[in-house]
């Protein structure tokens, strides 16, 4: 039976899902917001934007590459990668861009969406695939409409705006700072880094792969996946194992790198100024081996005195001090946990979801909501965000999808198929449970791990159990109807 299914985003986990969907004969459609498709990697175009997952582990195992021209991928070569894939697994013919989704609700048996252009009729299944990290942040500074230059958050870049020569404010420190200041301190005039709690910073050098190793990869598929094999153990096996408290030995390993890594900062000052006060790992570990360069530069600052306001000609700390600036990037982070917003998303007899997850989003396995019949989540609630590649934890969950799809199939007119409440509980109660022994949640720090309950809100086990956990749907922790 063919199912007519909706997308909603084309970023790297709707581009999966799409394409998991049309492969298995489905009618499948993805909306897509924006002018095109590519989600985080189309909205980041800052100076310096790069992936911290290595990139032969960045890749769906449907559509290789061979091509990755570095260890770690910039921004720029990623956005072409889903381009080529969504052209390659047939999927970038399927979205219709400029169309935002504002509702979706369960009229009987089928879901009946409704776009910023109208209604889109109706739909035997849907995959919420919106992201996580795509709802801008900027700071409730008080001036902050004040500043009389470009002023923007880091997922907002101007286009073609250069940085050379000005006189640049970075405010925050997470992963998106820390690559601008490394990117842009060379060319600036200044640059004021505005830190309110430092990072520890993981140091991997970032090294171009050799035009004849990519030929190699191309022409022996094979060796590209012994480095995949090699690389998934490096960040599955041990990286990830540690910070959910598996694998001390490595969390140690992790820490000395760290601390290695801080110690490139000369003067003691500016690195007592720079050492956080938690664990490593509590914060999602910035990865870096040219950030410490850059900040020790002469036209570098570290800013430590809180912010006090925004004027017109640059920032006011609480010490009195005017930083004076050209250019002012809020890099202050996302809202997260949004991953149905904002859509209206209307489930059995009405259930708004937006009101069951005003304050803690819940599902089972990260993908299927009580209520919700045959509405699915790719990387929803506790999907794990704790430095595994996005792209392989959306591809376990995509397959997962389509064995909730062959269920709803199975029979001779679509199923409404929806997690069991009591399935629900007992694992959100799992989950809960595990959470303690976290790093996250152990660690003594704030971080955007948190949800609004103030729950850690990711993945607490290993990389192999979040793919066991989605090897097939257990046809017992649903109502079939
Ligand atoms: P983030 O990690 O949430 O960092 C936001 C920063 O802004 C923090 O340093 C925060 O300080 C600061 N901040 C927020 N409000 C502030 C205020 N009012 N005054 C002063 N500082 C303020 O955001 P992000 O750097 O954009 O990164 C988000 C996530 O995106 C990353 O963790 C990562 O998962 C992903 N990302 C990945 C890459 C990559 O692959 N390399 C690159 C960019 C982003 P506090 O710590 O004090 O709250």
């Amino acid at each position: 039976m063919t199912l007519r299914i909706a997308v909603i985003g084309a970023g790297a986990s709707g581009i999966a899902a799409a394409a998991r969907m049309r492969a298995a004969g489905h009618e499948t459609t993805v909306f897509e917001k924006a002018a095109r498709l590519g989600g985080t990697w189309r909205e980041n175009r800052y100076p310096g934007v790069a992936c911290d997952i290595p990139s032969h582990l960045y890749r769906y195992s449907f559509a290789p590459n061979p091509d990755w021209t570095t260890e770690y991928a910039g921004g720029a070569e990623i956005l072409a990668y889903l381009d080529r894939a969504a052209e390659a697994l047939g999927v970038a013919g399927l979205i219709r861009c400029g169309e935002e989704v504002r509702r979706a609700e369960l009229q009987g048996r089928r879901w009946r969406l409704t776009t910023t252009t109208g209604d889109a009729g109706a739909f035997d299944m849907v995959i919420a695939a919106m992201g996580v990290l795509h709802k801008p942040v900027l700071p409730a500074i008080p001036g902050r409409e004040r500043f009389a230059g470009p002023a923007f958050h880091s997922a907002r870049w101007p286009e073609g705006l250069a940085l050379d020569g000005l006189r640049v404010g970075v405010i925050g420190t997470g992963s998106s700072a820390t690559q601008i200041v490394s990117a842009a301190a060379e060319g600036a005039a200044r640059i004021d880094l505005f830190q309110r709690t430092p990072q520890w910073i993981f140091s991997v050098p970032n090294r171009p792969i050799a035009e004849a190793k990519r030929a190699a990869f191309a022409a022996e598929p094979e060796r590209m996946r012994n480095l995949y094999d090699l690389l998934g153990e490096a960040m599955n096996g041990r990286f990830a194992a540690a910070l959910v408290g598996r694998n001390p030995e490595a969390l140690a390993e992790i820490e000395a790198n760290c601390r290695a890594n801080l110690a490139r900062v000369r003067d003691p000052d500016l690195r007592a100024r720079l050492t956080p006060d938690y664990a490593v790992g509590c914060k999602r570990l910035v990865i870096s081996d040219r950030f410490y360069d850059a900040i020790q530069r002469p036209n570098a600052r570290l800013v430590t005195d809180p912010i006090a306001g925004i004027e017109p000609e640059g920032v006011r700390t609480a010490g009195g001090a005017l930083h004076a600036l050209d250019v002012l990037v809020f890099a202050t982070g996302f809202d997260t946990f949004n991953f149905h917003r904002p859509t209206t998303v209307l489930g059995r007899g009405g259930r708004d979801l937006d009101a069951e997850w005003a304050v803690s989003s819940r599902a089972l396995r990260s993908v299927a909501v009580p209520g919700f019949p045959n509405f699915f989540f790719v990387g929803g609630p506790n999907s794990p965000i704790g430095n595994f590649s996005f792209l392989m934890t959306a591809e376990a969950q995509v397959g997962f999808i389509e064995g909730l799809a062959a269920l709803i199939e199975d029979g001779g007119t679509p199923r409404l198929v929806a997690p069991r409440e009591e399935a629900t509980q007992a694992w959100n109660a799992r989950l809960e449970a595990a959470m303690p022994a976290t790093v996250w949640a152990a660690g003594g720090c704030s971080s955007w791990y948190f949800d609004r309950s103030g729950k850690v809100a990711s993945w607490p086990w290993t990389y192999e159990d979040f793919t066991a956990s989605l090897a097939r749907p257990n046809p017992a922790e649903f109502e079939i109807a």
